[in-house]
């Protein structure tokens, strides 16, 4: 790709991980309603707020959405899959954590195939889990405040394998697979109020035999033209980076629109531990083969 006219011996590497929002009238454990744009707290209950002694049902709606999706993209439908609690403390996650599926996804493996620059691409989905959304914070003048209407919204979470390999390629995968979660129903797609988010993993190494460099991962892409200049500039970055000497370290770093560059957020040594564990409120997700 073009850096300053230079002819580079770098190539890119990229993985992508899309949080997309279900489209269930419902929330994943509890019968508080999903629509956007309601006044804050409405849409809460004490199962979604977190209440001690409260007990999570699972919304047959989510998972059979997730299984259409997984259908569409050529996964494999896991007969069993579990739902774990993925523990950390934040303020917009009332029960201090997250219900998500870990050790055992609904869905592996998997293919989308693209066509990017005139080229017939298949790109490898690693997996697909279920989770619960979070909830929102507000920050204003006055201080923070936060919004429990989104906490305990279904989400699907596609992950692919490290096989993009240009900016364009990863716009070109993101708009197939939104245009197939849209028309399957599966999600309304849109990226501007969060329902279709994007996680990109990026590293760069010298020629496609070499092994995989160290990945960054880059939070904050919330439209296609994000994904791509933040991909540009990372990729630039990281070849700056080694071409002076350092090293990349595994790190996630947000991207700043603004100022079109990504910035550290926090190294794999400050990862946090989420102790995940099955979930105890909830059985194993079995899935007849009707
Ligand atoms: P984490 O939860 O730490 O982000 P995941 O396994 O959920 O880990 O996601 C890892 C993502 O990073 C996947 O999309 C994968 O394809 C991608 N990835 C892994 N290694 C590399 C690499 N060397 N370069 C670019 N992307 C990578
Ligand atoms: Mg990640
Ligand atoms: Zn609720």
């Amino acid at each position: 790709w073009p850096t300053g006219g230079r002819v580079m011996t770098w190539t890119l590497v990229i993985g992508c991980e899309v949080h997309c929002q279900l489209a269930t009238a419902t929330k994943l454990f509890c019968a508080c309603s999903t629509q956007f744009g309601a006044e804050p707290n409405t849409q809460v209950c004490p199962v979604c707020a977190g209440y001690p002694g409260v007990l999570p049902v699972l919304n047959a709606a989510a998972v059979e959405l997730a299984i259409r999706a997984g259908r569409a993209l050529h996964c494999d439908v896991q007969p069993t899959s579990e739902f774990s609690r993925k523990n950390y403390f934040y303020p917009d996650l009332p029960k201090g954590y997250q219900i998500t599926q870990f050790a055992r996804p609904i869905c592996l493996g998997g293919h989308l195939d693209i066509v990017a620059n005139g080229e017939n691409r298949r790109i490898g989905l690693t997996r697909i889990h279920i989770e619960e959304d979070a909830g929102k914070l507000i920050h204003d003048t006055t201080g923070t405040t936060v919004d429990l209407n989104r906490a305990g919204t279904p989400l699907i979470e596609i992950v692919s394998e490290p096989d993009l390999r240009t900016a364009d390629e990863v716009v070109a995968y993101l708009k197939a697979l939104r245009n197939i979660v849209r028309w399957l129903g599966v999600s309304d797609g849109h990226m501007e109020q969060g329902s279709f988010r994007c996680d990109a993993n990026v590293s760069v190494r010298r020629g496609e035999q070499a092994p995989l460099g160290t990945r960054v991962e880059i939070k904050n892409l919330n439209s296609f033209m994000h994904v791509k200049r933040a991909i540009e500039y990372e990729a630039a970055r990281q070849i700056s980076e080694i071409e002076a000497g350092s090293k990349i370290i595994q790190q996630t770093r947000l991207w700043d629109d603004r100022a079109g560059v990504t910035r550290a957020m926090r190294s794999k040594e400050e990862a946090m531990d989420y102790r995940y564990f099955p979930e105890p409120d909830l059985p194993l997700l079995q899935l007849s083969d009707d």
